[in-house]
């Protein structure tokens, strides 16, 4: 099953058209432990793939793309007290193979009427990369129904479990983004959902969005949580679909106080939250500041609703994207003094 020259476009949601030396989609753990002994025995580099919806491919990929395509979704109803850590309460482990759909699940979750997940919809790729960057947005993480996770180690074929604590779950960050980068391919995520509920809807958007629709915080439900960012996500980020791309292209930088005071005094509606290290600011906004949303050059641009989204309409290569990534952090960095960093991955 593992083909040659193989073109990437459709497998990243920046369709950009680099090509690997091998590609192959493995279904099942078997496949996976084959696919790392033929790029053991020819020396290849492995790159990972979910639904490619965090990598920006700079050039062709002179390795083996691993698409981890392993499927499986069980729902265990836990009864009263079966929780280790995570109170007494009953709830629901929900047990994914890395091939899942992500938003799948999240709406399969709110369906059987468990609350958790529900600020998460709508965010692409499979569940196999969501401990990746522990996957965040309106103010929930992966990690706070995240119960542990198995993965393959590369070198050694070996699978290992990782709990909470042993993922170092950051804000958009893991382990598997700093000691284990590249090590490990992660196969099967389990996650935990308490009965218990309590939404979390403190971000601006979602509240406005329950006064438009003359929803009272009193009455929410998953269904309802979901149904509003689904709503929010869909009026303002492109569908990759419709308009390649990968989501945010930069982190929120966080500043010390001292840039955040000397930044605030100069723009007093500066868009930034105190953080536990200093201040996030919304990259989206600088950008914006500096007049790049609704930029095209090249075939490649900044989303006219949201200028922290990149976009690939033109279908080109990932060096235009990186040009285009590069003079916007420059300007930032000219203008504000704020450094940006990209969120996705670059391969090779
Ligand atoms: P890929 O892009 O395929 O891979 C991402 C990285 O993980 C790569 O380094 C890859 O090698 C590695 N990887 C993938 N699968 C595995 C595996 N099984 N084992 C080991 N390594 C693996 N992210 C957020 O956090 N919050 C958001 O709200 C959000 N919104 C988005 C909106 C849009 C429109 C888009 C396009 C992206 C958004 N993202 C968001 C980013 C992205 O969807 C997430 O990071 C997602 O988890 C990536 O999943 P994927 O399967 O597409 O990963
Ligand atoms: P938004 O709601 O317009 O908010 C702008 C920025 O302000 C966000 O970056 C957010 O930080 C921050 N923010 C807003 N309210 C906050 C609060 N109460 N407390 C702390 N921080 C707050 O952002 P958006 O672009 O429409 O995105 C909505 C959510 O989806 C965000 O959480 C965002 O991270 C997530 N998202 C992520 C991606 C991605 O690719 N990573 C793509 C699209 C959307 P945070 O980003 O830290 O939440």
């Amino acid at each position: 099953m593992i083909q040659p020259d193989v073109d990437l476009q459709p497998y990243n949601t920046m369709t950009i058209a680099a090509r690997a030396k091998y590609f192959c989609t493995a279904s099942s753990l078997d496949e996976v432990r084959e696919a790392l002994l033929f790029a053991r025995e020819h020396k290849l580099p492995i790159l990972p793939l979910g639904g490619g919806s965090n990598i920006v491919l700079t050039d062709d990929f002179p390795g083996l793309a691993l698409h981890l395509g392993m499927r499986g979704l069980e729902f265990e109803t836990l009864a009263a007290g079966a929780g280790s850590d995570k109170s007494t309460d009953s709830g629901v482990r929900i047990r994914a193979a890395a091939g899942e759909n992500w938003h799948q699940l999240v709406m399969r979750s709110v369906e059987l009427g468990y609350g958790g997940l529900e600020n998460l919809a709508l965010i692409p790729g499979n569940i196999g990369a969501a401990p990746i960057q522990n996957i965040g947005a309106y103010g929930v993480e992966l990690k706070d129904s995240f119960e542990q996770l198995t993965a393959l180690e590369i070198e050694s074929g070996e699978l290992v479990t990782f709990t909470a604590e042993q993922c170092q779950f950051g804000y958009r960050d893991s382990i598997f983004k700093g000691p284990a980068k590249d090590r490990f391919l992660i196969c099967e995520v389990v996650l935990r959902l308490s009965s218990i509920w309590q939404p979390h809807v403190s971000y601006p958007a979602l509240q406005q969005h329950f006064s438009e629709h003359g929803q009272s915080p009193d009455a929410l439900t998953p269904a309802i949580v979901a149904d509003a960012v689904i709503d929010i996500r869909n009026s303002k980020l492109p569908n990759p679909v419709e308009i390649p791309n990968t989501g945010s292209f930069f982190k929120n930088p966080v500043v010390d106080e001292q840039l955040y005071t000397s930044l605030k005094a100069a723009h007093p509606e500066l868009v930034a939250f105190e953080a536990v290290d200093g201040w996030k600011l919304a990259a989206g906004w600088l950008i914006d500041q500096a007049g790049w949303r609704g930029f095209r050059k090249n075939g490649v641009g900044v989303h006219d609703r949201q200028a922290l989204v990149l976009v690939n309409p033109g279908h080109r290569c990932g060096s235009e994207v990186v040009n285009l990534a590069r003079e916007i952090a420059s300007d930032v960095q000219h203008k504000f003094g704020v450094t940006l960093e990209p969120e996705p991955r670059f391969y090779p």
